[in-house]
């Protein structure tokens, strides 16, 4: 099904205009009313009037998550703080949170999108939907809540935690749809397996997942393991929260952005210089029509690539790349670019391993190290646990050694790096309670100085 096919299917030359007109409005109204974005316009001899359309796009600066914390809280807001309905703010782990408001017509546009992504990944109303996003000052639990209001659907505001009870919930109400992170999809498909539940009987039929970076082996092991078809949902708080792109169920292969609200472009992530489709490089958005917050070709971070073909769901949307990581997510290790969900796409081939994997990294003299912790499948461990009990240690030592030295070959052909990969039994790595996973520890900051 698809909510607004009016502007999600519209060809692309009136989408074109649209985009135009309101990127003109848009710049004027920051230009006016912004202070700190007006001086920057001045000081490189931008006016309003220069920006005829979105050809004109690349002229104009981009603006980047240190302005939002040098103005901290309001201080590139549009609106006076009395004109808005709500504000959230980003956790902050490094000093101030990013904080982002929403007038009425933000927060309208917020739960149109958001149902878009809903209908997109095989939502419909009147369907049961059990949203396990978090509340709060994260954007993602009322953004999705919100959205599947102005779908139809009944929604359970579940939040994060307690999973346990998400899996009684689920099964008692008969939800349909969950949304989620995938660490967390992963933490409620376990919980499942562990009540004994199979996937044939869990009532749940789509997720959408997003809010951090997964790959395909994840999205396997979610289908499989929960029942269901499984998309990615995208965004960020900064733009509006979740929302700002979503795979539909027919192709899942590209997620498609709401072009008329959030105008995409990618750009080389060391020049700035825009990048044509298939190219990777950092995704860069303007908002066309955010009131309270309007951000100018904003920096994601957020490392994908661009597909304007034709998609058979028949929406006109742009589509982006599954997103490889953030700028500030990337590791270099030994001189080589790494990005933690390259490493898991290369054990995730592996048999007997699951996505629950850490990466280690270390300095020993000059030489950077990578250790790579993985979980093995419960199947594996428990057939390798009956083996040393039943004193064949010579095959169960070499079942694991098997593992672990495909795995650090998959690592070496996949990435070009050699890693160090320590097999650990299942369950063992810390689990996501809803929230994203630590997936990193890099040790070599400290060492540094
Ligand atoms: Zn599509």
């Amino acid at each position: 099904m698809i909510f607004e096919p009016e502007m999600e299917m519209m060809e692309r030359g009136g989408l074109e205009e649209v985009q135009s007109a309101r990127l003109r409005e848009m710049v004027s109204t920051v230009y006016e009313r912004v202070p700190f974005m007006r001086e920057r316009y001045d000081e490189i001899g931008i006016k309003p009037s220069d920006i005829r359309g979105i050809s004109d796009l690349w002229k104009l600066p981009f603006t980047r998550k240190s302005d939002l914390r040098d103005t901290y809280p309001f201080g590139l807001f549009t609106k006076d703080k009395k004109d808005l309905l709500r504000i959230h703010a980003s956790s902050g782990t490094t000093g101030k949170p990013t904080v982002v408001g929403y007038t009425a017509g933000d927060l309208e546009i917020f739960g149109k999108v958001c149902a878009r992504a809903l209908a997109g990944g095989g939502a419909e109303p009147g369907m049961l939907l059990h949203n396990a996003y978090g509340y709060g000052l994260f954007t993602g639990g009322l953004g999705i809540h919100q959205g599947g209001e102005t779908l139809g659907m009944v929604v359970v505001p579940a939040s994060t935690g307690m999973t346990e009870r998400q899996v009684r919930l689920i099964m008692d109400f008969g939800s349909q749809v969950l949304c989620c992170t995938p660490s967390y999809a992963l933490t409620i498909a376990r919980e499942f397996a562990r009540q004994g539940i199979d996937a044939k009987e869990i009532p749940l039929r789509f997720a959408l997942v997003g809010a951090e970076p997964w790959t395909e082996t994840m999205r396997a092991e979610i289908d499989s393991h929960l029942g269901v078809r499984s998309v990615n949902i995208y965004g960020l708080s900064e733009i509006i929260g979740p929302g700002v792109s979503f795979e539909c169920t027919e192709e899942r292969h590209g997620s498609h952005i709401n072009e008329d609200h959030f105008l995409g472009e990618i750009v080389d992530p060391e020049t700035g210089a825009p990048l044509p489709d298939g190219e990777e490089g950092v995704l860069v958005i303007t908002t066309l029509t955010k009131e309270a917050l309007p951000l100018i070709r904003y920096w994601t971070g957020d490392v994908t690539s661009l597909d304007h073909s034709k998609c058979s769901c028949g929406r006109t949307l742009v589509r982006m790349a599954m997103v490889k990581g953030r700028t500030d997510d990337m590791l270099i290790v030994k001189g080589i670019n790494v990005y933690p969900s390259q490493i898991e796409q290369a054990i995730g081939c592996v048999r007997g391993l699951t996505p629950f994997y850490r990466l280690l990294v270390d300095r020993s003299g000059t030489l950077d190290r990578l250790d790579v912790e993985v979980e093995l499948s419960k199947e594996v461990f428990e057939e390798a646990t009956a083996e040393f009990l039943s004193d064949e240690v010579v095959e169960a030592d070499k079942l694991l050694r098997e593992i672990r030295e495909e795995a650090q070959r998959s690592i070496r052909e996949n990435i070009g790096i050699s890693a160090r990969v320590i097999l650990l039994e299942p369950e063992r790595l810390p689990r996501s309670e809803g929230g994203k996973a630590q997936r990193v520890v890099d040790t070599r900051k400290v060492l540094v100085s």
